[in-house]
């Protein structure tokens, strides 16, 4: 299945049920030609709310309803229009974060998240499209929080035939020591880009907080431009507490840049646009499975239309 299909197919049913409950508002407000506005936008907004959309958000994409659509089909039409220009801003393109750093090779990527959103895997997934791309990825395994989280890295890296720094060669367990080796070892081996993978760090854990703090600093001194990209994965079955988590981690981190992954487990997919609405930070990608081919950049249209079931 295509990036796309499985996209569609996850949001498939909450999508119906969305167009379903705007059918169902639309004949109750509009009953007996007595054509209740008001009472249509108020519907209108507790159904975006129901498919997991933030309640100032929803009100505010109801509003911009224009008045006398003829019946529930045109105004999902006109809801699409509304939502996709809402979020297009924030739609970035992959080829913008994969791509070579001329002036100053090699490109720092560095990844943070809560434990189990898929820092890891995301990683992997972009490094491989890195070297789809002719590029010369490094991975660098800085979670050394966890034994298995270098393993981890190091399988994906030999399995999709990527350097990767850190790990058992390595004695350091201080991850901002491997992200400044790692680095280093991309300067003298000639990558282009490298990925950083950090510990999933609970937001709540200042030790590990400061800890992230010290890999930032750290590349910092190297040269004050890097990280270039500081991306946050948020897992979409999550629900509403993605949205914190991005705060938590803007405290500590110069985050840039969002990833959202899971989307294939998602039940409704109305967080992409809490998310969005609420911080404003590009979304790069979209993750929907484990499989390496499984992730794409977001598009907004796309997104829209399986939203609503289209
Ligand atoms: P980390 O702790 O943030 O590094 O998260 P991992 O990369 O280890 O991912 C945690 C789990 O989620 C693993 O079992 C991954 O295979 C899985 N995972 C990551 N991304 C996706 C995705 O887009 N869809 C699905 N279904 N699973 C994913
Ligand atoms: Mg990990």
């Amino acid at each position: 299945m295509s990036f796309l299909s499985k996209l569609k197919t996850a949001l498939k049913p909450s999508g119906g049920d969305l167009q379903q409950s705007i059918a169902t508002s639309f004949a109750a407000a509009f009953k007996k030609s007595n054509k209740n506005w008001p009472a249509f936008v108020a519907a209108l907004t507790d159904d975006l709310i129901m498919a997991d959309v933030t309640p100032s958000l929803a009100k505010n994409i109801a509003e911009q309803l224009p008045r006398g659509v003829a019946d529930a089909t045109a105004a999902t039409d006109e809801l699409i229009n509304i939502i996709t220009k809402t979020i297009a801003p924030f739609e970035k393109k992959l080829d913008d974060l994969i791509a070579p750093q001329p002036a100053n090779p090699p490109r720092v990527i560095l990844m943070v998240g809560v434990n189990g959103t898929g820092k890891t895997t995301t990683l992997a997934k972009l490094a491989g499209l890195a070297r789809d791309k002719n590029m010369s990825p490094l991975l660098i395994a800085g979670d050394s929080f966890r034994a298995a989280g270098a393993t981890q890295l190091e399988s994906w890296a030999t399995k999709l035939g990527i350097a990767c720094w850190g790990g058992a060669q390595q004695n350091s367990t201080d991850p901002a020591a491997i992200a400044h080796g790692g680095y280093n070892h991309a300067l003298a081996h000639g990558h282009d880009i490298v990925f950083i993978d950090t510990a999933g760090r609970l937001h709540t854990n200042n030790n590990l907080m400061a800890e992230l703090e010290k890999i930032v600093r750290v590349l910092k001194k190297i040269n004050p431009d890097l990280p270039q990209d500081c991306l946050i994965t948020l897992d979409a079955t999550t629900g509403q507490n993605a949205a914190v988590q991005v705060e938590m981690f803007k405290k500590f981190t110069p985050i840039n840049g969002i990833v959202i992954t899971k989307m294939d487990g998602v039940a409704k997919g109305g967080i992409v646009l809490s998310i969005l609405a609420q911080h404003h930070l590009p979304l790069y990608a979209l993750g929907v499975g484990e499989q390496p081919a499984d992730i794409d950049q977001f598009n907004a249209g796309d997104f829209v239309k399986s939203f609503f079931g289209r």
